[in-house]
């Protein structure tokens, strides 16, 4: 299977090129020529395999420049071995009432994130090896949170790679600062700036593609690379849990093969949404996808109206993994739904640039209507979902997970639709202890701390926190740095013993 960019459908890759450049040279992101088709035979063959073999079969669909006893090993090293807390890596849990719950967050750091960069390490470094490149690879990452340590995770002490995660200072929420600092490995690096997401993103940005920067790392045997979700080697292994839910709810009889379910997923840069639209056009039986954002909703009026426009307000909200305007992986959808044709993406995609704004096409919103829903809602919403959910269900689910649920809830009740239904739950709720605890507690806290707030999140709703976020209590930081946004390039030169 090749691969080619949504901006050149000229350009012909193979997934190990792909995965090793992260992003086309003309702007444009990769995506797969052809999509593998799997029938129901298929889907009934997974059913009796585990997460780690049906992950090998889905994954060898896609990445045919690697052998199946590679992609053996690379299942076995990331979701083996006792690293997710659940035997079934992400089991589903039935709430009742045709309500599945596909929990994505039984990782090392909690959050749906380690699914894919569990195994991004793996497929990154033996990608760059197939293609000759011998150099070390360098990552960067600009994080607002969640990403930063699953990427820390995910690489530490991988051979060949160095790490190194700027995040702002004061944009990140104590149990993230503390998940980050006291990292382990001998690669990794972790380090504060002075300002907003925003900085440390064109920070790491402008170090990227400074030529200088990279001629000094080439001439000491570095090369950059990313991890961030527009890579393919993020987004592919994101497709195998759709399968795996879907037969997870075939074997405890919530369907029957071959029904259709939808999947409501809590979105903000696209990736997880879009893994299910591809599962979906490989042959998932699927009714809707069902796109949830927050009060950052651009998305969602982009789904009604065909018009994406990020001029709007920005509001920091408790679902902060979803506070975004541009979602990125955007693109490739729209690249599908014009038939692979890269003449309207480039044009829509600089005016998105230019200007922040544009409307595609009447032909091209119905094609993404026929399997797109969407919907939103605010904060006092998210918190009143939890309770609900809490209350009624004796299911506790994180910020991010409840705003999936009330859209679902809102989009249940206009339109009447019982299909079987999984909600993506991307995040443990006891990451963020404290918007969960107000919403069960109706704003009375007691405790004034973060772990003090984790003690208190466990006696009210008797459930258990994830021993990786109870057990960062007292630990010192090993990362302290904290620096101006022009000091950047000093980290990254310093982290690799660069004079
Ligand atoms: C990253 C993240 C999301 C958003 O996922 P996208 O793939 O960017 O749409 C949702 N919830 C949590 C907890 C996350 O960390």
């Amino acid at each position: 299977m090749k691969y080619t960019s949504t901006r050149n459908n000229r350009l012909h890759i193979s997934s190990a090129e792909a995965i090793t450049k992260g992003i086309s040279e003309d702007g444009g992101l990769f995506v797969p020529e052809t999509l593998p088709k799997i029938n129901l035979e298929f889907i009934d063959k997974l059913c009796a395999l585990d997460y780690q073999a049906r992950a090998v079969e889905i994954l060898s669909l896609f990445l045919t420049d690697f052998s199946r006893e590679e992609l053996v090993e690379y299942t076995k090293g990331a979701y083996g071995s006792g690293k997710f807390s659940s035997e079934k890596t992400c089991p589903v849990v039935s709430v009742g009432d045709g309500l599945n719950i596909l929990e994505l967050w039984k990782g090392p750091t909690c959050a749906f994130k380690d699914m894919a960069l569990q195994i991004l390490p793996y497929l990154l470094t033996a990608s760059a090896k197939k293609i000759d490149n011998d150099k070390q690879i360098v990552i960067l990452v600009a994080t607002s949170g969640d990403t930063g340590k699953a990427a820390l995770e995910g690489f530490k002490d991988v051979e060949g790679t160095n790490i190194l995660v700027f995040f702002p200072s004061d944009g990140v929420s104590p149990m993230q600062k503390l998940q980050m600092t006291t990292q382990e490995g001998e690669n990794v690096g972790v380090c504060a700036i002075k300002g907003n997401f925003d900085d440390a993103q064109n920070g790491v940005k402008a170090i990227f593609t400074d030529t200088e920067i990279k001629k000094t790392l080439d001439e000491n045997g570095y090369a950059f690379s990313s991890a961030n979700s527009i890579n393919w080697g993020r987004l592919v292994p994101q497709i195998v849990y759709y399968f795996s839910a879907y037969c997870d709810s075939v074997n405890a009889g919530e369907i029957k093969m071959g029904d259709k379910m939808n999947f409501v997923v809590p979105t903000g840069n696209f990736g997880n949404i879009l893994a299910a639209y591809f599962a979906y056009r490989c042959g998932l039986p699927v009714n809707k996808l069902i796109c949830a954002s927050n009060a950052n909703n651009v998305l969602t009026d982009f789904i009604e109206t065909g018009v994406y426009d990020r001029n709007r307000s920005f509001f920091t909200t408790c679902s902060p993994s979803m506070d975004i305007l541009i979602s990125s992986n955007l693109e490739r959808l729209l690249f599908m739904l014009c038939d692979y044709d890269d003449a309207p993406i480039k044009d829509w995609f600089t005016k998105l640039k230019d200007s922040g704004k544009y409307e595609i096409t009447g032909d091209v919103l119905a094609k993404m209507q026929t399997v797109f829903a969407s919907g939103c809602c605010d904060d006092e919403e998210t918190k009143a979902t939890i309770k609900k959910y809490f209350e009624n269900k004796n299911y506790l689910a994180d910020t991010h997970t409840a705003v999936a649920l009330k859209v679902y809830d809102d989009y249940r009740e206009k339109t009447g639709d019982n299909t079987p239904t999984v909600i993506a739950s991307t995040a443990s709720p006891f990451k963020f202890c404290k918007a969960v605890l107000e919403a069960v507690k109706n704003g009375n806290i007691e405790a004034d701390n973060e772990f003090d707030m984790l003690k208190e999140l466990e006696r009210v709703t008797g459930n258990v926190a994830p021993k990786q976020l109870s057990e960062l209590k007292g630990k010192t930081p090993r990362f302290t740095d904290v620096v101006e946004k022009n000091e950047m390039t000093d980290m990254v030169f310093g982290q690799l013993n660069i004079k």
